[in-house]
């Protein structure tokens, strides 16, 4: 079944350029560590990297750069806004470089997370949580199964 509101927004590419905008609007300095860290998400994205994949990534760019340097990197870049977590509990924390409004579909075998932009998932009205005390800043859908690759690698596996 497929609908024609639901389209991923890998369409709206993630540039170097898009990037450094968002950096200067929020006068984050670009040192050569975050440029190699922003050219490093360029490459990676659609696939909602963790720290360590953004880090092996850089390193077989060739970018000499360290684990721990890559690690304060994204966390300033979340802090400023020029990335969003993408949290998957149970998982390792995932970075995003797609800040407009989407859901995620998240693979149970792999743990990959993919884009998905729909209009009635937008819809969904925020709970009233105001007992609780909680005060919500966005409802992102999580939306769970088994992502093509999966399907295929199991499919090839069957006897
Ligand atoms: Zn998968
Ligand atoms: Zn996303």
């Amino acid at each position: 079944m497929t609908s024609r509101r639901t389209s991923p927004t890998n369409d709206a590419r993630l540039t170097l350029g898009e990037l450094r905008k968002r950096c200067e609007a929020q006068a984050l300095p670009l040192t050569g560590p975050r440029l190699a860290v922003l050219e490093t998400l360029v490459g990676l994205q659609g696939t909602h990297p963790t720290a360590d994949e953004v880090y092996a990534c850089a390193r077989d760019r060739g970018f000499h750069i360290g684990r721990a340097t890559v690690y304060r990197a994204l966390e300033a870049f979340v802090a400023r806004h020029v990335l969003t977590k993408a949290a998957h509990a149970g998982t390792a924390m995932r970075y995003d470089g797609t800040l407009a409004r989407h859901h995620h579909l998240v693979c149970l075998r792999c743990n990959g997370i993919l884009d998905v932009a729909d209009e009635r998932l937008d819809a969904i009205p925020l709970p009233d949580t105001s007992k609780l005390g909680f005060a919500i800043s966005d409802l992102q859908i999580q939306v769970r199964g088994i992502c093509r690759a999966c399907q295929e690698r199991e499919q090839a596996d069957q006897p």
